[in-house]
């Protein structure tokens, strides 16, 4: 084995799966031993965790640490509170962690790097104790990316509110980003989240490379930018998309839903999910099944428990629903012969590269994106929380590859708004002007990374990340 890898991510589903798919494809190419170290918060289930991790190769281990109380937190505190509080209570764990795989002999015990993600940078000051060198991984767009290099200057820059600004926010290589789409929690300054969040942006400095969960051709402005730009001083990689390859098995819960896209013309079905964090409330829940049931279009729907707050089951796993309980009275059995109703989790994946999907309506979490983008499926934009809004104005403004729904003065979208968007996007001209260039990106998105990695005599991780076009 030529080294060991430490990944500490920060907790939730969406910010495991891009750490998992980059140490597959780290061990593509070198005999490497990945140890993933894991946060958690009390009270959260696993099992999700538990189930993509169980399935990875024996190089590949992991520690859960042990669980963290935030039960202290009030029960509004804002998700990048409760994220970056679950990363720095688990700190005192890491340490021990580093220390015990430090003072090993052995080399798969001793780690050449730590790879953290946007929440992680509290870590550097642990893995500098302990002489390894660390390494930040984007799993958000390279566009976000910049917003946070530069959130400490802006903060500088505006004493007000981002949605108070006259003009959109104008960041190097980036689409203009309406004060309203600012990412949370930089959206409320008087949330403690705000302060959290320009402090962690201070130590991104401090990595010693930024591998990012995107690529070239789909945002070539934003990796100029920090090529370019005095204020970004890490080298950046870009080593997108890594998505998840499927799971291969096709038998397991969930899987039903592939036979039912089976049964249904090419590009006829519209995918509707909010990712494995998003919620809405039971009035938007109606709007939705009514919106979908005017449109005459065919569906599958990932329907969750409903909830007051869009990011209610981030965190904490949510009960299983029986969709009927959930649905006005008779939705069902109506579009019967055209939509299909799931819960919990569904393989999205390989439902974005069925023939017969031809439209996502998505929450625009980044790694829903890119899969997206790599299956050539346009999009319904519908953000929700974090920096969804920020990824919606990319897609739309930026990229032409989304329409984006509009909510009405009490944040609610109407089922008139929802059936004209779902429409257009799947019988409409503009629909068919989205599909064409998302073809354009589809061709350009599959990469393949060549790592190289050259070790001292001391193990020490030296690496750059190349990528390269994959000829098919
Ligand atoms: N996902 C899935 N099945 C589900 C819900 C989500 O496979 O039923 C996967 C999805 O493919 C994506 C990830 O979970 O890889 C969600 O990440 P994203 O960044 O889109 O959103 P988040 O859940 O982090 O808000």
């Amino acid at each position: 084995m030529e080294g060991h890898i430490a990944i500490f991510p920060s907790p939730g589903i969406g910010h495991l799966i891009p750490f998992t798919e980059l140490a597959h494809r780290l061990l593509l190419h070198r005999r490497l031993f990945i140890t993933f170290i894991i946060p958690t918060a009390a009270g959260t289930t696993l099992k999700p965790q538990n189930d993509i991790l169980n399935a990875m190769p024996e190089t590949i281990s992991s520690i859960f640490l042990p669980p963290v109380n935030i039960n202290d937190l009030p029960n509004d505190v804002a998700l990048a509170t409760r994220i970056s509080l679950t990363v720095t209570r688990s700190l005192p764990a890491l340490r021990q962690t580093l220390n015990d795989l430090t003072s090993s002999q052995s080399v798969k015990k001793s780690p050449s790097a730590l790879v953290v993600d946007l929440f992680g940078p509290p870590s550097f000051e642990i893995a500098k104790d302990f002489n390894i060198p660390p390494y930040l991984f984007s799993t958000v767009s390279a566009m976000t990316l910049v917003s946070i290099f530069h959130t400490p200057i802006l903060d500088q820059m505006y004493a007000c509110e981002y949605i108070d600004l006259p003009e959109p926010v104008r960041l190097p290589g980036c689409v203009p980003i309406p004060g309203a789409d600012i990412a949370e929690p930089l959206n409320d300054k008087k949330n403690e989240a705000y302060s959290r969040v320009v402090e962690i942006a201070k130590l991104y400095s401090l990595a010693k490379g930024v591998l990012v969960n995107s690529f070239l051709e789909l945002e070539p402005g934003p990796f100029k930018a920090m090529e370019e730009g005095e204020w970004c001083k890490p080298e950046i990689y870009s080593v997108g998309p890594l998505i998840r390859s499927g799971s291969g098995n096709q038998t397991g819960e969930g899987f039903e839903c592939l036979k039912w896209l089976d049964k249904h013309p090419v590009g006829s079905v519209l995918f509707v999910s909010f990712g494995s964090g998003g919620t809405l409330s039971q009035k938007q829940l109606n709007e939705l099944a009514f919106g979908l049931e005017q449109s005459g279009q065919k569906f599958l729907w990932v329907v969750k428990s409903p909830q007051g707050k869009s990011d209610a089951s981030y965190f904490y796993s949510q009960t299983r629903i029986e969709p009927c309980e959930v649905l006005p009275e008779g939705f069902l059995e109506r579009v019967e012969d055209r939509g299909l109703v799931m819960s919990y989790w569904v393989p999205q994946v390989e439902i974005l590269s069925h023939v017969s999907t031809g439209g996502f309506l998505t929450h625009c979490g980044w790694n829903s994106i890119l899969e997206s983008v790599v299956c050539g499926v346009p999009m319904v934009a519908w953000p929700l929380y974090a920096e969804q809004k920020q990824n919606a104005v990319l897609l739309t403004d930026g990229l032409g590859v989304a329409c984006r729904v509009k909510a009405d003065g009490q944040g609610v979208v109407g089922r008139d708004e929802i059936n004209k968007c779902v429409r257009s996007l799947m019988e409409g001209e503009d629909g068919r002007k989205m599909r064409l260039k998302m073809n354009e990106h589809k061709g350009l998105g599959v990469t393949n990374i060549i790592v190289v990695l050259s070790f001292n005599v001391s193990y020490k991780f030296i690496s750059y990340v190349k990528m390269q076009r994959c000829p098919i």
